[in-house]
């Protein structure tokens, strides 16, 4: 089978900051070696397309699930790479607290069906800026300083609360 130059790396085996910057990751990542093409710099003619690119736009977000769909745009709005330290602590947050609280598998549910409707609206809303500013980006981060704090359950509040408000600034239900 024909091998071509690697699209992910273009053929250096390993990812620099441009790479990084097309790519949408954290700087952390740079130098690292290349796991599309294994630091080959080569790979099969026939590669998958579809996974060349971490997905990480917010549609492909929507599409891929998950409680952080309003985080993830949060750090996309703002222009952070997706493993940024925020967004880390959100995901750790989720999959600690959340997850166990006693209703939590119904509660990410719900979120799962609102969020990527929230943000749909969000999307094509002349407000969008005002609520990314005024609702979004002030609430979360007040939840981050309320999970620094180890306050689990003001956090899980103010993100519910954030929710609710987003949810009727974007008329959605
Ligand atoms: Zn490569």
């Amino acid at each position: 089978m024909g091998k071509c130059k690697c699209p992910r790396c273009f053929g250096k085996g390993y990812l620099d900051d441009r790479d990084l910057k097309r790519l949408r990751l954290g700087s952390s990542h740079a130098g690292e070696k290349c796991d599309f093409c294994d630091g080959d710099g080569k790979v099969d003619k026939d590669y998958d397309r579809g996974s060349v690119r971490p997905e990480t736009t917010s549609q492909d977000r929507i599409k891929r699930g998950g409680l952080c769909f309003i985080t993830s745009a949060y750090a996309e709005y703002l222009n952070k790479s997706d493993d940024c330290a925020e967004l880390m602590k959100l995901r750790h947050y989720r999959d600690t607290y959340v997850s166990n609280l006693n209703n939590g598998d119904n509660i990410i549910q719900e979120y799962y069906r609102i969020a990527p409707l929230i943000l749909t609206s969000l999307d094509k809303s002349k407000e969008k800026d005002e609520i990314f500013k005024q609702v979004i980006i002030p609430n979360l981060e007040k939840c981050l300083n309320l999970i620094e704090d180890n306050s689990m359950e003001g956090a899980f509040n103010t993100y519910s609360k954030m929710v609710l408000t987003l949810k009727s600034l974007t008329k959605v239900d």
